[in-house]
C-alpha cells in the first residue's frame, strides 16, 4: 500500500497515528471508524480515509472505494447496537457546507424523534433545458 498522506496539526491524524485516543468501531488498511466526542445522537460515528484529503472530492478511488465498502456494514452495526432503525450519512465539505474538521470524514448519525440531525432543505425546481444543460457540462467533467 503507498503510503497514507498525513497532516501533523491535523486532529484527525493524530487519531489515525495513534496520538490521540478513540472508541474505535472499525479500522482496516485503509479506513477508520471511530465514535464522535460531539455526538447528535447516542451511536453517532464517524468512517474518514486514514490518508489525509481536505474535501471527498480529492479521495483516491481506492480510499474512496474501501470507505463506501464498509459504510453500509458500519451503519448496520450502529443501528443494531443503538436500536435505532433510522440513520442519516452526511458528508459536509468546505466551510460553506459546515465542514469543522478538514480531513475527510462521513458521519454516521442515528436519528430519533428527538435527537439526530436536523435538515433545512429549501427545494426548488429543476428547469429542464437549465438541467440538460448542466448534465452535459458534469458529464463532460467526469
Ligand atoms: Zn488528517
Amino acid at each position: 500500500m503507498p503510503t497514507q498522506p498525513s497532516n501533523p496539526d491535523c486532529i484527525f491524524c493524530k487519531i489515525v497515528a495513534g496520538d490521540i485516543p478513540c472508541h474505535k468501531l472499525y479500522e482496516d488498511e485503509l479506513v477508520l471508524s471511530f465514535l464522535d466526542v460531539s455526538p447528535l445522537s447516542r451511536g453517532h460515528a464517524l468512517v474518514i480515509p486514514k490518508g489525509h484529503w481536505v474535501t471527498l472530492d480529492t479521495v483516491p478511488d481506492e480510499s474512496a472505494a474501501a470507505i463506501g465498502a464498509v459504510l453500509p456494514r458500519i451503519s448496520r452495526a450502529v443501528c443494531t447496537a443503538t436500536g435505532v432503525r433510522d440513520f442519516n450519512i452526511l458528508q459536509n465539505n468546505g466551510r460553506a457546507a459546515h465542514q469543522a474538521v478538514d480531513h475527510v470524514h462521513f458521519h454516521i448519525i442515528p436519528k430519533t424523534g428527538d435527537a439526530g440531525l436536523g435538515i433545512d432543505w429549501p427545494a426548488g425546481s429543476l428547469d429542464q433545458d437549465a438541467a440538460a444543460e448542466l448534465t452535459e457540462q458534469v458529464r463532460s467533467n467526469l
